[in-house]
């Protein structure tokens, strides 16, 4: 997978090559420079040497040119002074003619010589003979030469000892001027005779004026010599000073520095070849730069792309190491020949265990076998197909996984991944479990049921075999929930689906459908004696007792059934009809089944009609109190009166409790409805004589919730009322629920002041144990009694013994439904103390009440 990369050492390596390279070029190119330099040096100090040596060597020809032309003189004087003519024709005496005229020291020498003078200068310094630029003159030579001449007459005469003559450099007119001087002897010339005293001595005068000197010099190869033309030649070499009588004469020339030319020659050669070198260090150097850098370049790409593909190696690795995935290969005989290392962890088998093998034996799909599969789709070449698949993993489990496979190019098999999707499928199906199940029970859930119902509807049920609806409401639920707790509440509720399952057979359905409601759906069932059998063994089933921390709970259940074809055949339908069923089996008194009939459902929909009226009735204000007279059996006195509830309905007219009263229990409108009477009455009973108390009958519903004591002492401060003057009327099933909390709350109320009487006594199954148990002050035997107490020997027995207890008890003993003489005069004879109906008084409005206690006063 990876391509032959240098490692990160070789990379690091050429790169500090390449700085190598450069730095010892560098070096390389100083060298040079420096050669350059030095060989410049050198050269300009041998050409200032050589310079230095030419310039001695020009000094030296100069003074050499210059001695030379004084030698010259020298000698040109001395020849004429050592010659006895001259001797005697210019010492002895003057002959003018002799040396002017007949030209024996005379013009000549400045024709033919170039000397400019000569003088002979006698012993006494005169002049006696002067010869100026070829022309006889009286001059004086020290005169004409500005110089005394003292001394070079004396060393003319010195030399003429020795035969020599002297000679020295003076100025003349500013020039440098030659004078020669020889004292003039006999020259060994016997026939002249010598004079005595000091000779005469001959000067000869070469005046070296600028073209003179310049020639001079060049014959000895000196260039442009010159006097000194200004204060700057004078100031620069090559020169020399001569020595004269007033001073000095500076000489100069030009000097051939040779030097010079050896530097205007080697020395651009130099510079040029230091250009090159610097010119090829540069472009050398330039392109060493630049393939560093292209170097540097290329090493930092490519160490991003070795980052790069380090990290999409890593990444590759660490999805490979996360995903389920792994990979694998089939021949064209459709057997492994290669399994990745992933394959062992997801699947528990080896890779050796399974390479050769047929795919099929790992793999099997939902549509049969891989080997079929991919004969029949024969999936073309290049492109990806998709396959689920499962397999028996290596802990025996099953485990699901997804196949994304390709041909193998150029060759019969097959390549891909195999995705586990095995946690994906069972998340899904957790899923789906959930949104077809109850979570507390387990048990389908109407999304379930729905559809369960929907295809067995589809299935046409027929009259002789039809589908039976069961809608389940527990009884008595809610109290266990409220006195034990939600999690016994729901143990309950799982207890229930579980034996609920068990009374039906497989391929029936029990759905909760919330709270304490379950329904039922049941064929094969061809008899409605066979579904009331089942009902039976339901309730059964449901009444045994469930054992709940250590505490028995005993519920029941109502069950409410409708057929299908025969009641509907729509879901909704059966659904709606179970429901009305099952209300009325709930107004059947519980513990019991009703099957759905026609008639039902026009019940239901008056009590929903209703149900909205009284809302409105209860805001505005269609309810109205009447008082039905209690009196004392003995003196026939009023003691008080019970407050009954009316509804004086827009449309129906008048409403007896009886048919609204339910309504509002179930509706929960029954709290705000006994508020209002409560209050009604208390207010009503303010105008009545402090002996008369008011009774208001309370729900049982509405003394279960709890706030039934609040609710009383608020009516009771709000309206000032008495509360020795209130009596409540209570029915046993208040106790029979929740005996423990019915007993605080009737004490609570007591704790009020207020008076509770038992209602319907007779009516209930253990009313005798409640009245010795519960904070009582008086019962109400109920109507039913009243009418078989004329032809009844064992009601009135039951009277006479209801009467006696209630004494022991200390109770006051009501008779309800007196509605004859006869009747009133038997309470009388037993004794009875208190008695209320229709023969006394019927129940009545306010107005005509207090109208009867003035009238009973
Ligand atoms: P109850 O508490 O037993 O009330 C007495 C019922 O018996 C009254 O019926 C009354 O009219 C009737 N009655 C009285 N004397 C006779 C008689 O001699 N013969 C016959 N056949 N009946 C007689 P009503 O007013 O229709 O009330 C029915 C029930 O409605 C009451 O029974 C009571 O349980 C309930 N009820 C009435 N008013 C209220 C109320 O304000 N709150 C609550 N919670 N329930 C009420
Ligand atoms: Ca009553
Ligand atoms: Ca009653």
């Amino acid at each position: 997978m990876l391509t032959a990369l240098p490692s990160p050492g070789e990379s690091a390596f050429s790169a500090a090559n390449s700085f190598r390279a450069r730095r010892s070029l560098l070096w390389i190119s100083a060298l040079l420079l420096t050669l350059f330099v030095f060989a410049s040096v050198a050269l300009i100090n041998i050409a200032r040497s050589q310079n230095q040596a030419a310039s001695e060597q020009s000094l030296f020809y100069v003074k050499k040119a210059l001695d030379n032309r004084q030698k010259r003189l020298r000698a040109s004087v001395l020849d004429y002074a050592f010659w006895g003519d001259a001797y005697r024709n210019l010492h002895a005496r003057l002959d003018l003619d002799w040396a002017y005229t007949r030209q024996n020291l005379g013009p000549t020498l400045f024709d033919d010589f170039g000397y400019e003078a000569l003088f002979v200068v006698d012993a006494q310094g005169r002049t006696p003979y002067a010869v100026i630029d070829g022309k006889l003159q009286q001059v004086d030579a020290a005169a004409w030469l500005h110089d005394d001449l003292g001394e070079l007459l004396a060393a003319a005469r010195d030399g003429a000892e020795v035969g020599e003559g002297v000679s020295r450099v003076v100025r003349l007119n500013g020039r440098p001027a030659l004078v020669a001087a020889a004292a003039l002897t006999t020259g060994g010339d016997t026939r002249v005779a010598e004079v005595p005293g000091p000779a005469s001595v001959l000067l000869f005068v070469d005046a070296l004026n600028d073209d003179e000197l310049r020639t001079l010099g060049e014959d000895y190869g000196i260039a442009g010599l010159r006097l000194a033309r200004n204060e700057a030649d004078a100031r620069t070499q090559p020169s020399l000073t001569l020595p004269v009588q007033d001073g000095d004469l500076l000489l100069r020339w030009d000097a051939s520095e040779p030097g010079h030319y050896l530097i205007s020659l080697v020395l651009p050669l130099l510079v040029a070849a230091g250009l090159m070198i610097v010119g090829l260090t540069l472009v050398v150097l330039r392109k060493a730069l630049l393939a560093a850098r292209e170097m540097e370049r290329n090493y930092a790409s490519l160490q991003a792309g070795r980052a790069a593909l380090a990290a999409s190696e890593e990444r590759f690795r660490q999805v490979a190491e996360a995903a389920s995935d792994w990979i694998w290969e089939i021949d064209g005989e459709y057997r492994l020949t290669y399994l990745s290392e992933r394959f062992e962890e997801v699947s528990g088998h080896t890779c050796q265990a399974w390479l050769g093998r047929p795919f099929d034996d790992l793999l099997s799909s939902a549509a049969g076998s891989v080997s079929a599969w991919l004969d029949g789709h024969k999936p073309r070449p290049g492109s990806r197909s998709v396959l689920q698949c499962s397999y028996v993993a290596g802990d025996g489990l099953e485990r699901a996984c997804c196949l994304s496979l390709r041909r193998i190019a150029g060759a019969a098999g097959y390549r891909g991944t195999a995705a586990d999707i095995t946690e994906e499928i069972q998340a899904r199906e957790r899923i789906e479990h959930l949104s077809q199940h109850d979570a507390l029970t387990g048990l389908p859930n109407r999304n379930r049921m729905q559809e369960f119902l929907d295809g067995k509807l589809q299935a046409s049920p027929t009259r002789e075999h039809p589908l039976v609806m069961l809608s389940v409401d527990l009884d008595r639920f809610k109290p266990v929930n409220d006195a034990l707790g939600h999690a016994a509440g729901d143990r309950v509720l799982n207890e229930v689906s579980a034996r609920l399952r068990q009374c039906l057979r497989e391929g029936d359905l029990v759905a909760r459908l919330g709270g304490d409601e379950f329904t039922l759906i049941v064929t094969g069932m061809s008899s409605q004696h066979e579904v009331e059998r089942l009902c039976r063994r339901l309730l059964a089933r449901i009444q045994q007792p469930f054992l709940i921390d250590d505490n028995e709970v005993f519920i029941g259940a109502s069950i409410g059934i409708a057929l299908a074809p025969a009641d509907g055949t729509q879901a909704e339908e059966l659904l709606r009809y179970a429901d009305i069923a099952l209300y009325e089996a709930k107004e059947a008194g519980r513990d019991t089944w009703r099957f759905y009939a026609s008639g039902m459902n026009e019940r239901v929909i008056e009590r929903r009609l209703l149900e909205q009226d009284l809302r409105h009735a209860l805001r505005d204000g269609e309810l109205r109190l009447e008082f039905q007279p209690r009196y004392r059996v003995d003196g026939q006195r009023i003691a008080g009166a019970e407050a009954l509830v009316r509804w004086q309905h827009p449309q129906r007219g008048r409403l007896a409790p009886d048919v609204f009263i339910p309504l509002a229990e179930e509706t929960g409108l029954i709290v705000p409805l006994s508020d209002w009477v409560l209050r009604s009455a208390c207010e009503e009973a303010k105008s009545w004589p402090s002996t008369a108390f008011v009774s208001v009958n309370l729900s049982p519903i509405e003394f279960k919730r709890g706030e039934v004591v609040e609710r009383v002492r608020a009516v009771l401060e709000e309206t000032g009322f008495p509360p020795a003057q209130l009596e409540l009327e209570l029915t046993e099933s208040v106790m029979l629920d929740d005996a423990e909390g019915a007993l605080q709350t009737m004490l609570q109320l007591k704790a009020l002041g207020v008076r509770l009487t038992m209602d319907d006594f007779g009516t209930g199954y253990s009313s005798l144990s409640y009245l010795r148990a519960f904070p009582f002050d008086g019962l109400k035997i109920d109507r039913s009694f009243m009418n078989d107490l004329s032809n009844s020997e064992d009601s009135l027995a039951i009277i006479q013994a209801i009467v006696g207890l209630g004494k022991a008890l200390t109770l006051t003993v009501t008779a309800e439904g007196v509605e004859t003489a006869d009747q009133l005069s038997l309470l009388l004879q037993v004794e009875c103390e208190e008695a209320q109906g229709f023969y006394l008084g019927r129940p009545m409005a306010a107005q005509a009440f207090r109208q009867a206690l003035r009238d009973n006063a």
